[in-house]
């Protein structure tokens, strides 16, 4: 295994070994080695490079190294910072995945039941990809929602660049009945005052995080941004229904004019489920 020392070494290994995977805290690629899914011929190891195991400040944004790990997220001072990140580390796994698993890793897996993407779509987000030659490229996280892909060979996540917008934020999430561990659902809700809007990501229930945008303005109409930002509890639960249609529809009208088809148990169980969450959420945004 290689160990460079920064980021521009680590992409050169890459370059030079074109069959060589990077490995971070090795939690998603280990796995993968051990399942037998995954024979790697090299590894160059992420574990070394300072750079991206901090953040900075820049521009009103948080730029977060791809080398942040979940246990370092989930500190108070990360916390204060970009609170609905936190809590989403905090709930990464138990502590040993927490305290190996990285920022960069959870994105580059792209895990539907991962936890950081729906967090990173709701904060309008951005990657920094890092490329051969020090070159450095930027794709807003909302294009990855759209099948747009990450990372071409040779390319690292460098940083995630992520707004301050100093105003409340939730992260929430439903997980199996054998108790902590992968969502089942995960719902985002973020505050921008300053743009005067709602952002909700829902994770989980498809194979990359869904915006549901209608039920976001239509919450966003409801509030009063300049007064005191409450809203009944009416309200978010109606916004919490809306946000599951959106991401959990009907099934379309039969096209031969028959009856139309229902929702089978399990989706409606799931819709209930990311309904309850999106109304909380929201509802602990704005409490
Ligand atoms: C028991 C268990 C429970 C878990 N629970 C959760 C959970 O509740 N929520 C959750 O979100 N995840 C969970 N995970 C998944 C995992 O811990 C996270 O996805 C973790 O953040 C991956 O980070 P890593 O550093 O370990 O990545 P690695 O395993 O090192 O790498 C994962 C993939 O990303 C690539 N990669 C790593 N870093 C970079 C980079 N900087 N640039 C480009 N590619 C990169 C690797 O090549 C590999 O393909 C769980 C895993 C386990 C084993």
């Amino acid at each position: 295994m290689t160990l460079p020392g920064s980021l521009d070494e680590a992409v050169a290994a890459l370059s030079a070994m074109p069959a060589a995977v990077p490995v971070a805290g090795g939690t998603d690629l280990m796995a993968a080695v051990n399942s037998g899914l995954l024979r790697p011929a090299a590894l160059v190891g992420l574990g070394r490079i300072n750079e991206i195991r901090g953040w900075q400040y820049q521009d009103g944004h948080a730029l977060l190294g791809a080398g942040l790990t979940h246990a370092r997220m989930g500190r108070p001072d990360f916390a204060a910072l970009i609170p609905a990140l936190a809590a989403a580390a905090r709930t990464a796994g138990p502590p040993q995945i927490r305290n190996a698993g990285t920022l960069g890793g959870n994105i580059a897996s792209a895990a539907p039941t991962g936890d950081a993407l729906p967090v990173l779509a709701a904060l309008e987000a951005t990657l920094v990809i890092a490329g051969p030659g020090g070159s450095r490229r930027e794709i807003p996280v909302g294009h990855l929602l759209t099948g747009f892909d990450m990372l071409r060979p040779g390319e690292l996540i460098g940083y995630v660049r992520v707004p301050l917008l100093h105003a409340p934020q939730t992260f929430l999430k439903a997980t199996g009945r054998t108790g902590p561990g992968r969502a089942v659902a995960s719902v985002a809700v973020v505050l921008d005052p300053a743009r005067r809007n709602v952002r909700c990501a829902v994770g989980a229930v498809a194979p990359m995080p869904l915006r549901p945008l209608d039920a976001e303005r239509w919450v966003a109409s409801l509030i009063d941004w300049d007064g005191e930002r409450t809203l009944a509890p009416e309200a978010c639960a109606a916004f919490g229904d809306y946000v599951a249609a959106a991401c959990i529809p009907d099934p379309a009208p039969a096209l031969d004019g028959g009856e139309p088809g229902t929702l089978p148990p399990a989706a409606l169980h799931l819709r209930r489920t990311v309904a309850t969450l999106a109304r909380r959420a929201l509802g602990r945004a704005l409490a």
